[in-house]
């Protein structure tokens, strides 16, 4: 088989700005060995995440110039309307800003006190809506999905048991709705079978529980289904996604994910009595229901990146890149999530700095290691960004110490790509050097984006 090269040339480029390492050790000290604080110039490969850093095509550019910026009717409404109606097979389409925004309005509608809404893993923005809604978020990810080293094909799967006696124990009526997020972003990037939704499918009938799908990377998901799940090499990925969705009464989307737009998003369902609720709400705190927080310009980048996401050889590309990272690391024995997710790479620090309690932040000093050594930029997935504290001020450390790189779409090529694993080979390979950090300054909530650090000498 021959190298499966990016389906794409470059026409418009961006300079990366290089620097030394002695500078960048004076960088990350200054920004207090937190990453969120470093100035994106001063980053070479910024692999912080894949939200919002997607490249556009020279047609979505194009979609740019033609946006029509009519405040109510806007024609670029009209093909943002119709793209998403054709593509999940849902009538009702509602703009919004973000999927967050989104998230806001559905859970303000259906959440509240006593009431449960059930996931394979909720998203941190949907369960902060959720709760924020008074309601409560529940995980029920299948085991395999619990095991970061273990490899299976669908790690994104929900635990139909479990979700079933979940129902039976809290009652069908206090559960407003089932949310499959695909790809498993918390869980990883991990897919989510098209048997497991059509079995989660039957059991929300069952219970007359709505189904929706956190439909961020869509695509990337319905691709891992042609080449894991059988019966599905032969269909078409836009087929594929059609029966994704025929499952489900709504989504939710980040059009910053997979409509390679760097802003947007949108809910689509199919009853109508929700959707003019939705609306009511989105006059409120978005906008006229034909932009809702977007400009016309905004409409039809995102209208177009819906398409060009699901052609195979992007998506071809896109997988093999994730999964070719993945690899060359596992040949140099540096500890991964297995299989190789949809948009990142996922390290294990726990594994990669031994002598690193978690109390001192593998996972955050790893971060630093690498952006020191070749100026990538990552995000530490651990006990800075989940940890809590017990009564006596002891850490609660996370589940795991993870470090995560999110690959940009479009963006990067394969010597991009090459240079980041061999950065992290290089590292690893002198990480008995990196040392552990303790927390200086920190707020009481999402502490992760502002906490200042410093190392233990
Ligand atoms: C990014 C993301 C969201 C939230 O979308 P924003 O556009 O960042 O508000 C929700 N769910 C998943 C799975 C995501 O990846």
């Amino acid at each position: 088989m021959k190298t499966i090269i990016e389906p794409f040339r470059i026409k418009s480029v961006e300079p990366i700005y290089f620097n030394t390492k002695e500078q960048r050790t004076e960088i990350l000290q200054n920004a207090c060995y937190n990453p969120f604080l470093i100035h994106a110039n001063e980053v070479l490969i910024d692999l912080l995440t894949d939200s919002g850093t997607s490249a556009m095509s020279s047609n979505q550019w194009a979609g740019i110039m033609q946006g029509d910026e009519s405040y109510a009717g806007s024609s670029s409404f009209f093909r943002f309307e119709k793209t998403i109606q054709e593509l999940t097979g849902m009538p009702l389409v509602i703009p919004t800003h973000q999927g967050r925004a989104a998230e806001k309005i559905l859970f303000s509608i259906l959440g509240g006190k006593g009431k449960y809404f059930v996931s394979n893993t909720l998203f941190d923005t949907t369960r902060a809506n959720i709760e924020y809604s008074g309601a409560e978020g529940v995980d029920l990810v299948c085991e395999e999905g619990k095991h970061p080293s273990i490899p299976a094909p669908f790690k994104g799967n929900m635990d139909v048991l479990a979700l079933k006696k979940f129902i039976a124990e809290k009652g069908a009526a206090n559960i407003p709705l089932c949310i499959i997020t695909v790809t498993n972003n918390s869980g990883g990037g991990q897919p989510v079978s098209m048997q497991n939704i059509r079995e989660v499918k039957a059991v929300c009938k069952a219970n007359q529980i709505p189904l929706f799908i956190d439909a961020c990377r869509f695509a990337e998901n319905a691709y891992f289904i042609k080449l894991r799940e059988e019966g599905y090499a032969d269909r078409s990925v836009p087929d594929i996604v059609h029966e994704l969705f025929s499952y489900a009464e709504g989504c939710t989307m980040s059009a910053k994910k997979d409509a390679f737009a760097n802003i947007g998003g949108f809910l689509a369902m199919r009853d109508e009595a929700l959707a003019q609720q939705c609306r009511n709400l989105l006059i409120m705190t978005e906008g006229f229901p034909t932009y809702g927080g977007l400009a016309g310009r905004d409409l039809e980048a995102i209208a177009i990146g819906l398409t060009e996401v699901m052609d195979e050889h992007y998506l071809q590309y896109r997988i093999r890149s994730i999964e070719y990272i993945s690899n060359k690391l596992i040949a140099a024995g540096v500890p991964v999530m297995q299989p190789a997710g949809g948009h990142a790479i996922y390290i294990d620090a726990k594994a990669f700095l031994p002598h690193i309690p978690v109390e001192q932040y593998p996972g955050q000093a790893l971060v630093g290691a690498l952006y020191v050594h070749g100026g990538i930029r990552g995000v530490e997935i651990g006990s800075l960004m989940f940890g809590k504290y017990d009564e006596q001020h002891k850490l609660v450390p996370a589940k795991l110490e993870l470090v995560r790189l999110a690959i940009p779409r479009r963006v990067y090529t394969q010597s991009h790509i090459d240079y980041v694993s061999e950065v992290i080979i290089e590292v690893f390979e002198e990480r008995k050097k990196i040392k552990g950090l303790i927390i200086t300054e920190e707020a009481p909530m999402l502490r992760h984006f502002t906490a200042k650090l410093k190392p233990i000498e």
